[in-house]
């Protein structure tokens, strides 16, 4: 059965993206530097910052000078643990352009991930938001005729490919990815220690995404264009700060994107998804569920997010359930539930290994059974190949076989809600698993 509606699900999806107005991608853009991190290196950083004789235990909460830095790779290293930091000034990001550096730069941030995932697909138009778009970050965005970025020509708000987009050159913004190998070893003065696994530490500059500060002219300019646009894709709360050194916090900056949320909506009359990404502070998730909760449509997220996110709405003991077992379906269920019973949103969508659930209010159970299967032959194809160019592509990950079956798959009508549990398509051994929730979510919101 799961095969032929699998079959059913791809047809029916491709053709249904033809038929979407436009989609938006937005806040957060950005550049990836990738810098590989062996002994010289490390050699190299001492030197400049001087000897190192103690190591805390956790990493600085952010950085602020290079020597902090330095301490938070190391402490990554010494633990094998990804940790990420923000640098909070701008001489320290000047300092590591300097003397880190980078290897490549990569395309990054949710925004302009999505955006590049959902290209390939047959999408009239995906507007992404960029800025500040500089000719580097420009240059990373694949060339696709339905890729857009909305900028000024002759006075008149104008889509542009973001290649013909770019306004200036230079890096101001950019996330460090600093990766190891197993094994790396450190001497430090008197004592010394090896990286137990291969990871990476993330260091990121970007004082204008990490205050997701949105441009008067797209605040202006979204409303004058003439094309249209039905569905959004918000994102990029996950890189703000609880406090920012010229003393705001983060709902300073959470609660005018929510507003500028609620007026798409009103005015464009997009739906909204938004997708929670890993938040590390607890202060700014209450921040984003008390103010962009009541603003968007649609939730995405995987089950570790959605532990965390029953545990901060009090259901301390279901979250606890779920972490020490598992995350059975039975029990993701019930969360879901009390969730939607709390809050206004219309559908959750939760992506685990094996399965996919949404819960909905609109009666369209076997629409959004659909979306969820169309995702993850998405997710296949890219775990499979690394890529999806073609609708033959999505016939292989088609051909990937559906695994494991307990029992609860299919569509159950809870309360006044409608539960949906599809089983996925996994790939023994994937070529690619970066990216993979961005893509599950935002096809599966856009077919819904
Ligand atoms: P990320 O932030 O890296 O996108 P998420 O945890 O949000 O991570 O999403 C990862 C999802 O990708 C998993 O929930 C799973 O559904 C899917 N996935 C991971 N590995 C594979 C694989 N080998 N084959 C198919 N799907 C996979």
């Amino acid at each position: 059965m799961w095969e032929d509606l699998y079959k059913q699900a791809l047809e029916e999806g491709w053709e249904k993206l033809q038929n979407i107005p436009g989609v938006i991608t937005g806040f957060h853009s950005t550049i990836d530097g990738l810098k590989k991190v062996d002994a010289s290196l490390i050699e190299q950083l001492l030197k400049k910052i001087g000897t190192i004789t103690e190591l805390p235990e956790e990493p600085t909460s952010a950085i602020r000078k290079p020597e902090d830095l330095i301490i938070d790779l190391l402490i990554s290293i010494r633990e094998g643990l990804a940790y990420q930091r923000m640098i909070e000034n701008e001489e320290t990001f000047k300092w590591t352009l300097e003397n880190v550096g980078y290897d490549q730069l990569r395309l990054g941030g949710t925004s302009a991930n999505m955006a590049n995932l959902l290209s390939p697909l047959p999408l009239k138009k995906i507007l992404v938001y960029a800025n500040p778009l500089t000719r580097e970050l420009a240059e990373l965005f694949p060339e696709r005729d339905n890729l857009f970025i909305l900028t000024g020509e002759d006075g008149k708000p104008v889509l542009r490919s973001p290649r013909k987009a770019w306004k200036e050159e230079g890096i101001f913004a950019i996330h460090w990815i600093l990766e190891y190998g197993e094994g790396l070893r450190v001497d430090l003065n008197g004592f010394s220690f090896k990286s137990p696994r291969a990871n990476r530490f993330i260091a990121a500059w970007n004082p204008v995404n990490c205050r997701l500060r949105v441009s008067e002219e797209f605040k202006r300019d979204i409303f004058l264009i003439p094309e249209r646009f039905s569905h959004f894709l918000v994102s990029g709360f996950h890189i703000l700060l609880e406090r920012y050194p010229e003393g705001k916090t983060c709902e300073d900056f959470i609660i005018p994107v929510a507003s500028f949320v609620g007026e798409m909506k009103e005015k464009l009359g997009v739906k909204v998804h938004y997708e929670f990404a890993s938040i590390g502070s607890q202060m700014i998730r209450n921040s984003v569920v008390k103010n962009i909760f009541p603003v968007i449509d649609s939730l995405g997220l995987n089950e570790i997010e959605f532990a965390t996110l029953l545990n901060d709405l009090g259901e301390q003991e279901l979250a606890k359930e779920l972490r020490e077992g598992r995350f059975p379906i039975v029990k993701l269920v019930d969360g879901l539930i009390k969730i939607m019973k709390r809050t206004t949103l219309r559908r959750i969508q939760l992506h685990t290994l094996g399965h996919y659930i949404s819960i909905t209010r609109d009666k369209n159970e076997t629409e959004e059974r659909s979306a969820l299967l169309f995702s993850a032959i998405l997710a296949a194809t890219r775990s499979l190949l690394g890529k999806y160019e073609t609708f033959d592509d999505l016939k292989r990950g088609i051909e990937v076989p559906t695994i494991t079956l307990t029992g609860y798959e299919g569509i159950k009508n809870i309360d006044e809600f409608g539960v949906v549990i599809v089983p996925t398509k996994v790939v023994q051994s994937p070529k690619l698993t970066v990216g993979l929730g961005d893509i599950i979510s935002s096809s599966g919101f856009l077919l819904s």
